[in-house]
């Protein structure tokens, strides 16, 4: 078995022993270390949503794969999107995990609406108040939020967080609570339920993530591990 294999077997088994719902939870492969080659090894392991954080490389991504009929892959945009680089995404991503402001908001609402489609798209959040974080301060997100709800051509489908970078478990684990927490007070308020997905938890935390609820976990370093 390569290193690649065992390592996403070792990903897919701590989802069922972690995760407090197995069968809600998906798994991105973040391919942006990656070139094709590993990609494909990834394929062969039946791993078929990718993540990445950079729109043209993205998009090279993916017309390379859909031009080979591989038109079954996920894309999902992971990382800070800046607005002039919506354009390149919008016609195929599946979901973009990083909405941190009402004008790319907007912008993606307005390329969703040209190529005839709705994007899905997660609220990201800073949480513990980084300021070298990207994401929303609930604040401002609460002061947006009747504008952001009244783009057509977006489905606002859940949230997304990223850790500090640290070993205290517990911060992290209180970061990840606090993003559940917030989930479940929108979608009472505001949000009737539509709020389904909390995508949080990389290699260095996603097991704190999914004991506290991550249906998306975006995964990258620890598939190349040796
Ligand atoms: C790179 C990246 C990941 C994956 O992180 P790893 O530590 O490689 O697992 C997850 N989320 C975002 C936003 C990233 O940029």
């Amino acid at each position: 078995m390569s290193s690649i294999e065992k390592n996403i077997e070792d990903i897919q088994e701590d989802i069922k022993n972690y995760s407090i719902y197995p069968e809600k939870v998906k798994f991105i492969a973040v391919t942006k270390y990656v070139q094709s080659d590993v990609m494909d090894e990834i394929l062969n392991c039946n791993v078929r949503v990718f993540g990445e954080n950079k729109a043209q490389v993205i998009k090279e991504k993916y017309e390379k794969y859909n031009s080979e009929n591989k038109d079954d892959i996920e894309w999902h945009f992971i990382g800070n999107l800046q607005k002039n680089k919506v354009k390149y995404i919008a016609s195929f991503i599946k979901l973009i995990h990083s909405v941190n402001k009402l004008s790319l908001a907007q912008e993606i609402d307005k390329r969703a609406l040209q190529n005839n489609r709705k994007i899905d798209v997660l609220l990201e959040i800073n949480i513990a108040g980084e300021e070298s974080k990207e994401g929303y301060d609930l604040e401002d997100l609460y002061g947006e939020l009747p504008e952001l709800m009244a783009l057509n051509n977006i489905n606002i489908i859940g949230l997304m967080t990223m850790a500090p970078f640290t070993d205290d478990k517990e911060l992290v684990t209180r970061v990840f609570r606090r993003l559940r927490e917030i989930k479940d007070e929108l979608n009472e308020r505001y949000f009737k339920g539509q709020l389904t997905e909390l995508s949080m938890g990389m290699t260095n935390d996603y097991k704190l993530a999914l004991k506290e609820g991550a249906t998306l976990i975006r995964v990258g370093r620890k598939i190349y591990e040796k």
